[in-house]
C-alpha cells in the first residue's frame, strides 16, 4: 500500500518475552527490580518542560508490601494545571505545523527505546507500582505500549492519506488538523501502556496535552515520561500534572481551551467529567471531543457444547489475571447444568493451584489489589457473600492486608442471576457464575445480553456453529470485544481493536484509526483552477 511520499515502517507486534527461570533477560529484570526498590523516586510535575516541585507530595506505596516507599511525587493544584494548560497552548503553535512524520518518527522511537533499553526500567515499575507479575507488566508495559506506538504511526499515515475525489479544473483536499485547543488525558492505573497512549496518541496527530496520570501508577508512568523526553518530544507536548482528580479536572474542564477529553477509568467518573463539560459548554471555543473507555461487567456464557478445559482456563486466567484489575476482566459466567460438575472440579484445582504474592517472585501468579480502598470494597463484597444463603463461595474468598492488598482468587457461585457481583463491577479477583438448566437456554442468553449495564467485552464458548453465529448475534450489544471460544482479556493493538459501548464507553476503539479520527478536525479545502 502505498500513499503520500512516505511511509512508515510496516508495524509488528512486539514479541513477548517469556523471562524463562536461568535467562539473562530474567537476570537483567531482577537487577532492575532490585534498583528500584532500593530508592525512593522523587517525581516532579513536568511543565512546559520544566520540572516543578511543589512541596505537596504523596508516598507512592508498593501495593504488595505498603510499607514500602517507592517514590514521593509532588501534586499539582489549580495553579500548577493553569501553567500546564498554558503550556499544551504555547507548545501547540509549534507541534501542530510539524510535519506529521516527524511526529510520529519521535514515537517510533519512543518504541525502540522501549523494545529495547528501557524496557527493563519501565516494567519492573509497573510490577514494583501497579503490583504486575513481569508477565502482566510485559504484555501491557512493554508490548501493549510499542505496539500503540507503532501501529498509531501506522494508522496516522492511512488517516492523512484519506482524501476526496478531484475533478479537472477542480482539486479537492482534506486537511487534518489537530484540534484547536487542549486535549486533557486522564489516565488509569492499570496500564501502564493505556496511561501513555492517551496523551500521546493525540499528541501523533498534532495536539499538545495535559496529562494527569493516576496516584496509584505514577512511578511506572513517570518513568515513561521520562523515555519520551529521551526520545525527543519537545518540552510541553505532554505536560505531565499528578494531583487531585476533582481539583485538576475543574480548572482544566472550565478552560475555554479545552479541545477534547481522552479518559479512561470510572464510569462514575466519566459521568461527571460529562456533567461538568455540559455545565461549561457556553464558555468553549469548540464542542470538546469526549472519548472515554469506562467499566465493564464481562461476561463468559457457555453453552451445553462447550469445551470444558478450555472454558475453564478461559475463566481462570480471564477473572484472575492482573488480580481481575483489567476493565476487561471475566466477571460474570453463565454455565449449564450439564457442564458445571466436570467445571466446578476444574475450577477449584487450578484456582487452589494459583500461588499469590511479590510479583518479584516469579513464580507467583497474583499480586495485590492497588490499593487499601479497592482492598475494603473486596472485603466488604466478600464478607456479604459468604453471609449470603443464596450464594456459595466455591473457593477463595479470604484476603489479607497485613503487609500488602491481597484478595484470594474467588469464585462465587450465586442462584440468582442478578446477584449484586453478576451485576456490579468490583474490578478484582472475584468471578461469579450462575448456573442454569440447559432447558433454559434463551433466558439464560437474555439474562446476559441485559444482565449489567455495560458492554465491554464477552466470550462465548461453543461448538456447535449453528450456536455460534445465534449466540454472537444475540449477543451483539452486550460486548465491544467478542470472543468465540477464547478468554475475553488481553486485546492486541493492530489485531482486536478495543473498546466498548453502553456504561462502558464511547467505543472509540484504542490503538485503531477510529480513535486518531477523534484527534484530528478536518479542513476541507476546494481549490478551483
Ligand atoms: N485492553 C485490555 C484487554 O483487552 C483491557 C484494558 C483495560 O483494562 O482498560 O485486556
Amino acid at each position: 500500500m502505498t500513499h503520500g511520499s512516505f511511509r512508515v515502517p510496516s508495524p509488528v507486534n512486539e514479541p513477548v518475552r517469556d523471562y524463562a527461570p536461568g535467562s539473562a533477560e530474567r537476570a537483567s529484570l531482577r537487577a532492575e527490580l532490585e534498583r528500584q526498590a532500593s530508592e525512593v523516586v522523587e517525581i516532579p510535575l513536568l511543565i512546559g518542560g520544566e520540572e516543578v516541585r511543589t512541596g505537596n507530595t504523596i508516598d507512592v506505596v508498593c501495593p504488595h508490601d505498603h510499607g514500602h516507599v517507592l517514590a514521593r511525587a509532588h501534586l499539582a493544584g489549580p495553579e500548577e494545571t493553569a501553567r500546564a494548560i498554558e503550556a499544551s497552548i504555547a507548545a501547540r503553535a509549534e507541534w501542530a505545523d510539524v510535519p506529521w512524520e516527524e511526529r510520529a518518527a519521535v514515537f517510533l522511537r519512543c518504541a525502540e527505546l522501549l523494545a529495547g533499553p528501557w524496557r527493563d526500567r519501565v516494567n519492573a515499575s509497573t510490577m514494583l507500582g501497579q503490583s504486575k507479575t513481569c508477565h502482566q507488566a510485559e504484555i501491557d508495559a512493554a508490548c501493549e505500549l510499542i505496539d500503540f506506538w507503532r501501529f498509531n504511526a501506522f494508522y496516522a499515515e492511512e488517516l492523512y492519506a484519506e482524501q476526496p475525489e478531484s475533478g479537472p479544473g477542480m482539486w479537492n483536499r482534506l486537511e487534518h488538523r489537530p484540534l484547536d485547543g487542549f486535549v486533557f488525558a486522564i489516565t488509569p492505573f492499570n496500564f501502564t501502556s493505556i496511561a501513555a497512549n492517551l496523551p500521546t496518541a493525540p499528541a501523533l496527530v498534532g495536539n499538545t496535552a495535559v496529562w494527569k496520570p493516576s496516584d496509584t501508577a505514577l512511578l511506572s508512568n513517570w518513568v515513561t515520561m521520562q523515555m519520551m523526553r529521551e526520545a525527543g518530544l519537545p518540552d510541553g507536548v505532554v505536560n505531565f500534572v499528578a494531583g487531585d482528580g476533582p481539583t485538576i479536572g475543574a480548572t482544566a474542564i472550565a478552560d475555554p481551551r479545552l479541545a477534547g477529553i481522552h479518559f479512561t477509568g470510572s464510569t462514575a467518573t466519566f459521568r461527571t467529567i460529562w456533567r461538568q463539560v455540559a455545565e461549561n459548554i457556553d464558555r468553549y471555543g469548540q464542542y470538546p471531543r469526549i472519548v472515554g473507555e469506562t467499566g465493564g461487567k464481562d461476561f463468559v456464557f457457555a453453552h451445553p457444547s462447550a469445551d470444558v478445559p478450555s472454558l475453564a482456563v478461559a475463566l481462570v486466567r480471564g477473572a484472575f489475571e492482573y488480580q481481575g484489575q483489567k476493565c476487561s476482566a471475566a466477571s460474570r459466567a453463565y454455565v449449564p447444568r450439564s457442564l458445571w460438575g466436570e467445571l466446578s472440579e476444574l475450577l477449584v484445582e487450578m484456582t487452589r493451584e494459583l500461588r499469590m504474592g511479590d510479583p518479584a517472585d516469579f513464580t507467583n501468579f497474583l499480586g495485590a489489589v492497588i490499593d487499601a480502598r479497592a482492598f475494603a470494597k473486596h472485603r466488604d463484597a466478600l464478607a456479604a457473600a459468604q453471609a449470603d444463603p443464596a450464594v456459595e463461595v466455591l473457593v477463595g474468598g479470604g484476603c489479607d492486608d497485613s503487609v500488602g492488598y491481597f484478595v484470594e482468587p474467588t469464585i462465587l457461585v450465586a442462584s440468582d442471576p442478578s446477584y449484586d457481583t453478576m451485576r456490579r463491577e468490583l474490578f478484582g479477583p472475584i468471578l461469579t457464575v450462575w448456573v442454569y438448566d440447559d432447558a433454559q437456554l434463551d433466558e439464560a442468553v437474555a439474562q446476559c445480553a441485559n444482565g449489567s449495564e455495560y458492554a465491554l467485552t464477552g466470550a462465548i464458548f461453543a461448538r456447535d456453529r449453528l450456536v455460534i453465529r445465534k449466540l454472537t448475534h444475540d449477543l451483539r450489544f452486550a460486548a465491544g470485544n467478542f470472543y468465540v471460544n477464547d478468554k475475553p482479556t488481553g486485546a492486541v493493538v493492530g489485531q482486536q481493536p478495543f473498546g466498548g459501548s453502553r456504561a462502558s464507553g464511547t467505543n472509540d476503539k484504542a490503538g485503531s484509526m477510529l480513535n486518531l479520527q477523534r484527534w484530528v478536525s478536518a479542513r476541507t479545502i476546494k481549490e478551483t483552477f
